[in-house]
């Protein structure tokens, strides 16, 4: 067992962690007070991102990327997590691992050009009516000839706005299981501009300002059998397979807000006084502190763990869920206590900690909801017993 870092893994963390301060935070009031992410200044960072080799630093080495391991990768993800998410997501993107399982023809389309930061990637499971229950689908495919031909609607879509293209999860049959009938899924690039595919503005949000959500739309859309991604009604098995540590990824910004956050806490409990003396003097908000650590401490294992048996190929389901569960529930508790530490100044938008505590709430709900996290843990535990 080794708990250090490697020097490799410290130099990521110190250049990732720099990168962060100098080219990010400067820009995070502007985008937080406008709810705009000005296309021209991504376009900046992002060629200072390419140039540090931050960039699309989780795709293998092979494929352009920046080739890290899982935790080494997690360790960046937390660093990046700090900053306002709009500019780190788009002006440092980590493409979808999901790209790699392409063929070589749609990793030369797809992966390449969002590796060189020339084009986004979004993904689109969720509808109006199959939010966890993605299975519960009603968007379809339909084979005509040799194409397919997707009609149905999308909602919550992350980064549709800029992307250059989707990658659509539509049903696309049925099966007869013992417990009933089973929609198969099927994955599917679909091009910005493929007539019948439309973005349409979607939800404002309370969460990361400067990001937009989006809907898609598809009405008879045509595209040819070469956009499907893996196999024909296994696009839940490509997405198992190479979306695992996604919430993991999720799981580690977290890490990154709330160390920012309690970085804060304790230089005000340190230094704003009340009756006297540093309110840090008080046990009523010390031991704010404490717990604050503690279960920052707490969540950073349990994501590090579950990235390192990711990468041995013995992370479990549960361990996933878990690490996800405790790095975004802490993220909530530390937000609010951070608040609760710099008293009316934590609400203030001066401070980055009203953001944080905005930003931490959607953690809970994206990548699967913490009630759904609970069910796969739970479902672990008495699977075994038939109950
Ligand atoms: C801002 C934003 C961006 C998103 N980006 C994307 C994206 O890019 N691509 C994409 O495909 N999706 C995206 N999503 C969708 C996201 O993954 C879903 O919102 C999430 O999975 C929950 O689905 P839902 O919102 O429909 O809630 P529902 O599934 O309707 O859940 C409502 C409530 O019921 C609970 N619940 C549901 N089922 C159970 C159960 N079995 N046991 C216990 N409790 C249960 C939930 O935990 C929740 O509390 C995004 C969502 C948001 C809000």
């Amino acid at each position: 067992m080794q708990f250090g870092l490697s020097e490799e893994q410290a130099m990521i963390v110190e250049t990732t962690r720099a990168f962060v301060e100098k080219e990010l935070y400067p820009y995070e009031a502007e985008v937080e007070r406008t709810g705009h992410l000005d296309i021209e200044l991504v376009r900046e960072i992002q060629k200072k991102a390419i140039a540090a080799g931050l960039y699309a630093a989780n795709i293998p080495e092979e494929f352009g990327g920046g080739g890290l391991d899982t935790p080494t990768w997690l360790l960046y993800e937390k660093e990046l997590g700090k900053a306002n998410y709009a500019l780190h997501w788009t002006a440092v993107a980590r493409p979808s691992n999901i790209l790699c399982a392409g063929t070589p023809e749609q990793r030369s389309r797809y992966l390449d050009p969002c590796v060189r930061g020339e084009t986004w990637d979004c993904l689109a499971m969720t509808e109006p009516g199959a939010g966890s229950d993605l299975r519960g689908m009603k968007a379809t495919a339909k084979q005509d000839g040799s194409d397919w031909v997707l009609n149905g609607t999308k909602h919550f879509i992350s980064h549709a706005d800029i992307a250059g293209f989707a990658i659509c999860f539509m049903a696309t049959g049925e099966e007869d299981t013992p417990r009933g009938k089973k929609k198969l899924i099927t994955a599917f690039f679909v091009d910005k501009g493929t007539p019948g595919f439309a973005v349409r503005d979607g939800y404002s949000n309370v969460s990361h300002r400067g990001y937009t959500n989006a809907i898609l739309e598809f009405d008879n859309c045509r595209i040819p059998a070469e956009n499907v991604l893996g196999e024909v009604h296994k696009g839940f098995e490509v997405a198992n397979t190479w979306l695992g540590a996604t919430r993991l990824q999720v799981g580690a910004t977290c890490l990154g807000r709330a160390e920012r956050a309690f970085a804060h806490s304790v230089e005000w409990a340190a230094t704003r006084e009340q009756f006297g003396q540093p309110i840090g003097k008080f046990q009523g908000v010390s031991f704010k502190l404490a717990d604050m650590a503690t279960e920052m401490k707490a969540a950073e294992l349990m994501i590090l763990e579950a990235g390192w048996k990711f990468d041995q190929g013995t992370a479990s389901d549960a361990d996933m869920a878990m690490a996800k569960l405790k790095a975004t529930e802490m993220l909530a508790m530390v937000a609010d206590e951070a608040i609760q530490i710099h008293g009316g100044m934590g609400l203030m938008s001066e401070l980055p900690l009203e953001r944080i505590w905005r930003d931490a709430r959607i953690e809970r709900i994206w990548e699967g909801t913490s009630e759904i996290q609970r069910h796969i843990i739970s479902r672990s535990l008495l699977r075994s017993f038939g109950a």
